[in-house]
């Protein structure tokens, strides 16, 4: 490429016309799908959502080798959790009963998921709930129960990858990232702090990563409800109706809620 910079008349030559103008004519043209600065950010996400990457508060986001670990900084306070993906669940079990599930639930013949809402829960047990990795089927259907994520202290595991369906919210399992805090009830969870700041980091970290606002963060009691003008998202073809369930208690909701707000400073390293 030869450019003209002797005399103002050389720049409209055909060399300019021929290669600067359509740069920039592109250039332009792919900044408008995107619109803003924190929508191109989310979109790049979603287009490699298992890319290592750094996401910060101020939405600067950059590629970075290393193991999955969550880094958040909120105050002063910084936290350091690994994801441990030892007791992820056999997807290629998984994915055509999800199919299945899916198509018979939601009239959707797919296992993906482009996460909207997240759905916290508790396990309603003590130990580790073995049942969401292992179990084959519940209420006589396949397949097996099993959520995104389970949290106990400042352990985080991995049961099922982002862009996948779980099965761990009847009625919104379509849309939804599911997460399990270890506690025997409302109560329970109540006491162990440690459980839910962790929840309140994992939240905020996926809440970034998918662009979800702390609005649709629901607990498993709303979404019970059945109920749209509660949650929009609520859908079921088999059996629409509400289940009562107290999950996992609205004073716990209202204390992890009450963390997200406060983290301003958010750094994620995975
Ligand atoms: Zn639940």
């Amino acid at each position: 490429m030869k450019l003209y910079f002797k005399i103002p008349g050389d720049f409209i030559r055909k060399p300019v016309i021929l290669c600067i103008l359509p740069m920039i004519l592109f250039f332009i043209l792919t900044q408008i799908p995107y619109g803003s600065y924190g929508t191109r950010i989310q979109s790049s996400l979603k287009s490699a959502p298992f890319q290592p990457l750094t996401v910060t508060g101020s939405g600067f986001v950059r590629n970075k080798n290393g193991k999955a670990i969550l880094m958040c900084q909120s105050g002063s306070a910084r936290k350091k959790i690994k994801i441990d993906k030892s007791r992820m669940r056999d997807l290629k079990a998984w994915k055509p009963q999800i199919v299945a599930y899916s198509r018979r639930h939601y009239m959707q013949n797919t296992s993906v998921l482009n996460p909207r809402v997240i759905v916290l829960h508790y396990t309603a047990m003590s130990g580790f709930p073995w049942n969401l990795v292992n179990s084959k089927r519940s209420a006589g259907e396949t397949p097996g129960l099993a959520s995104h994520y389970v949290i106990d202290g400042e352990k985080i595991w991995r049961i099922l990858p982002d862009n996948v369906r779980s099965r761990g919210c009847y009625g919104i399992n379509h849309v939804a990232i599911n997460i399990e805090m270890v506690a025997l009830n409302a109560n329970h969870l109540q006491k162990k702090k440690k459980t839910m700041k962790t929840c309140a980091y994992l939240v905020k970290y996926l809440m970034n990563r998918y662009g979800i606002p702390l609005s649709k963060v629901y607990s498993h009691q709303d979404v019970a409800y059945m109920d749209r003008k509660r949650t929009p998202e609520v859908l079921d073809y088999v059996n629409g109706s509400p289940y009562g369930k107290v999950d996992p208690g609205e004073k716990n909701m209202r204390h992890i809620k009450l963390m997200i707000k406060k983290m301003k400073n958010f750094n994620v390293y995975e």
